[in-house]
């Protein structure tokens, strides 16, 4: 098997797996309780959270863990929103965030709040300057990705603070780090948002867990209520080895980001450049605005689904889009929102690499996907001399 869709999820680091495989039997007491053995296992919940604070930029009683970016992606806005509603109603979010904040949005719209969608530019990245006018006081929050899921399209979070620090100081940013989390430098005190969102399983750490970061002045209104565990912003008993598990991942990821990243533009470069000598024609989505594991590319005249499925026959694993969105047929709402042209959008596939992949595989994948390509053009190109009548 190829994997190329390293977006989608990753898989754990080995040492990660060895640490569960050692733990999962060993460490089932519950943190809450009152003998010793709880309490170790309370000390190594802290302690994670406090590795992973000073992996991200700020303090440990900022961060909640939670399963997984959905859930802290749901509790920011409807959270939030929520407890600070006499701050304004409008909320506003990007054309290409994730599903999670569309559906939290959609939500919040159905509850009576102003909800705007920013547009992209036709390289992905949300356009905040043309909704600028609606940065004031009735704005209550933003959300933003830092990375696109799907194209790779990088926001700029330090141009979004500085527009709410002008116009619309009292709202709140959101930020859905979880692509961006070890490939982007992230300090979330300098940055200045006030929460954000991270998964574990996109950072070769367990599937699962989660976090959510909130600034410490922040209130939110928790989404899961219960036992009352972590200061009762989010109930339900923690696991303190996938915590464990979360913060080792994070930490070996983070010793190792700038080499990945290189290492991942390498073996992108060396895709494209493959497909480039095979004469094929594509388009690479936001080309020169995308981080450099995630490769957004269309091939006029050929059938997404039908192109992941020949290179699934061969072993390659890439997608269409998004997970959680790849199993519609529709036109992703991401490149319309890039304005895309339908032929190309409908012919894109979301290659994703990670420093793990190797050069012979970027051969092979790419010497599939230009027979594939060769195939399905050729079935729809006119034939020369056919006349039409
Ligand atoms: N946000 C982005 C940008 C993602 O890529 C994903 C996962 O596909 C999520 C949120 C949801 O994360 P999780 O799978 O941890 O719920």
């Amino acid at each position: 098997m190829i994997y190329l869709d390293h977006t989608a999820t990753t898989r754990p680091y080995d040492e990660v797996i060895q640490l569960f495989a050692e733990g999962l039997g060993a460490r089932f007491i519950n943190p809450a309780g009152h003998y010793r053995a709880a309490i170790e296992e309370e000390k190594a919940l802290q302690s994670a959270k406090a590795r992973l604070a000073s992996l991200l930029g700020c303090k440990a009683s900022e961060l909640i863990f939670t399963s997984g970016a959905t859930e802290s992606i749901n509790t920011a806005l409807k959270g939030y929103c929520d407890a600070n509603r006499r701050k304004g109603d409008r909320v506003i979010i990007g054309a290409g965030d994730h599903p999670a904040t569309k559906e939290a949005a959609a939500w919040l719209k159905d509850h009576g709040y102003d909800v705007v969608v920013a547009p992209l530019t036709a390289d992905g990245r949300t356009d905040w300057q043309s909704v600028a006018e609606l940065f004031d006081s009735k704005l209550l929050m933003v959300s933003t990705l830092s990375v696109n899921n799907e194209t790779g399209a990088i926001n700029d979070i330090a141009s979004l603070r500085a527009l709410r620090d002008d116009l619309a100081p009292g709202a709140a940013i959101h930020v859905d780090h979880v692509q961006g989390w070890n490939r982007l430098d992230i300090d979330l005190h300098a940055s200045g948002v006030d929460l954000a969102s991270f998964s574990g399983h996109k950072i070769h750490g367990p599937k699962g867990i989660g976090l959510l970061y909130c600034r410490d002045s922040v209130r939110f209104t928790p989404l899961i209520a219960g036992g009352g565990q972590q200061g009762g912003r989010r109930s339900g008993t923690e696991s303190p080895l996938a915590a464990d598990a979360l913060a080792l991942a994070a930490t070996i990821g983070h010793g190792k980001r700038e080499a990945s990243n290189a290492r991942v533009g390498e073996l992108r470069a060396r895709f494209l450049s493959r497909l480039t000598e095979a004469g094929i024609e594509y388009t690479e989505h936001a080309a020169g605005a995308a981080i450099p594991h995630i490769l957004s590319i269309g091939f006029a005249g050929c059938r997404a689904e039908t192109l992941v499925h020949m290179l699934e026959d061969q072993g390659i694993l890439v997608s269409t889009r998004s997970a959680c969105s790849s199993k519609k047929n529709d036109i992703s709402p991401v490149l319309a929102a890039m304005k895309v042209p339908v032929d190309v959008a409908g012919g894109t596939i979301r290659v994703s690499f990670d420093p793990s992949n190797t050069e012979d595989e970027m051969d092979q994948a790419t010497a599939v996907l230009v027979n594939a390509v060769k195939q399905l053009q050729l079935l729809v190109r006119p034939k020369k001399g056919r006349r039409h009548v």
